[in-house]
């Protein structure tokens, strides 16, 4: 069989068509227009009580909210940020927006941070940004309690794992800040957006204001209007703000969440079976306390050189699957060697090695399980193929 489109998305939900109708006639697309219930608005009051945090806040995308809890923790110039040294480029690109210089700490072979690594750093930062890379969670309970232990805040970058739990704790609801992305190869597609949310009325009013509500457009947030008072004219507006119109693409695709989770985590389930049953393929466990919500899969490469790690990518590509390996993909973003505008930018080695073998693999949630179990014959055939002893010549 030919396999679907493994980029495309599922389509937005019907009932998003009335409001986008409502908006384009009446032109009301800008967030602070309206007098109340603006559809922004909505989205954050929604966005706020589904995850269970007090406040949220919508913006342009998921790195103009980590710029923004960076600079609403108030950090000074040059403050250094401790960030994973396997993350998207977005991530230490927003410290450095942010005037501060990431801090990279180890990754091990199961994509998650290095937790000997990162007591080793934390002395050396302000802060700390968690990401939870393709949705593979950290040990968010050590992280926690020695960032508390050393009064380091936390922000959470929770990109790509909005519905993942560690200990049924909602991802993104640990950390003084829990930042989203509604790009469209999230969880929730908008094509371009982001959230950010905090139960602190101070940080939130801070990054209400730098994201744009100027003069007293503020006075739309159910934030405690003390908290803004002390703000008021003392801060930069980045002008970070989300439309009307996406968020009417996100508000009726909140109610399908639940279910594009489940659907995700049983079809990258099943695909990690089928995948084990090769020696030369690893998918690392989730750890103990994480329930994932994934739309992709990552394995690890096991005994395989850099010839037949090409061989099996060419091999899997020519069948159908395209296969991305972190540190072989040319300029790969999620390749910290290639953050080459962070100054003195340090070699990982641990985070290489992991790198050159880890594979990317997406699982929209939407596949049906045939298109599932060819996609994990291409990738067995493909290291098959890879590995097997070269053909003698002659008689
Ligand atoms: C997608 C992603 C981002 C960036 O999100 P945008 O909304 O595109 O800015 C940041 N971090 C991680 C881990 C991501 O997957």
């Amino acid at each position: 069989m030919t396999l679907p489109d493994m980029h495309s998305a599922e389509a937005i939900p019907a009932d998003a068509r009335a409001e986008i109708d409502r908006l384009l006639s009446s032109g009301d697309l800008f967030r602070y227009t309206a007098a109340a219930d603006a559809p922004v608005s909505l989205l954050e009051a929604e966005f706020a009580e589904m995850m269970g945090s007090k406040f949220a806040l919508a913006v342009s995308s998921c790195s103009a909210a980590l710029f923004l809890s960076l600079k609403a923790l108030n950090l000074p110039r040059d403050a250094r940020v401790l960030i994973p040294g396997f993350t998207f480029a977005a991530v230490p690109s927003s410290v450095m927006h942010a005037d501060c210089l990431p801090v990279l700490c180890e990754v091990g072979e199961n994509y998650r941070i290095d937790i000997d690594d990162f007591i080793a750093k934390l002395p050396e930062v302000s802060a700390v940004i968690v990401s939870h890379m393709r949705g593979h969670t950290s040990d968010m309970d050590a992280i926690m309690s020695l960032c508390d232990a050393a009064g380091v805040p936390v922000i959470e970058d929770a990109a790509h794992s909005l519905g993942t739990t560690w200990n049924g704790q909602k991802i993104g609801t640990m950390g003084k800040i829990g930042c989203f992305s509604f790009q469209s190869y999230k969880m929730i597609n908008a094509g371009e957006g982001g959230i950010m949310i905090t139960d602190d009325a101070d940080l939130v009013a801070r990054a209400i204001i730098m994201s744009g509500a100027y003069e007293h457009n503020w006075k739309k947030h159910p934030v405690l209007q003390d908290a803004f008072a002390a703000h008021q004219n003392r801060l930069p507006l980045y002008n970070l703000r989300l439309s009307n119109l996406s968020a009417a693409v996100i508000r009726p695709q909140l109610p399908h969440l639940a279910r594009r989770v489940t659907d995700g985590r049983r079809n990258h389930d099943h695909v990690a079976n089928l995948l084990e049953q090769s020696l030369h393929i690893h998918v690392p466990a989730p750890l103990k306390g994480e329930v994932r919500a994934p739309d992709s899969i990552q394995f690890n490469l096991v005994d395989m050189n850099d010839t037949e790690v090409e061989a099996f990518v060419a091999a899997a590509g020519a069948d159908g699957v395209k296969v991305q390996v972190f540190g072989a993909s040319a300029d790969n973003a999620r390749a910290f060697w290639n953050w080459q505008f962070i100054p003195d930018l340090p070699e990982l080695p641990q985070t290489r090695k992991m790198l050159m073998r880890a594979c990317d693999v997406r699982l929209p949630v939407h596949l049906p399980t045939d298109t599932l179990n060819t996609v994990a014959d291409v990738l067995l055939h493909a290291v098959a193929s890879a590995t097997e002893p070269e053909q003698a010549y002659g008689t």
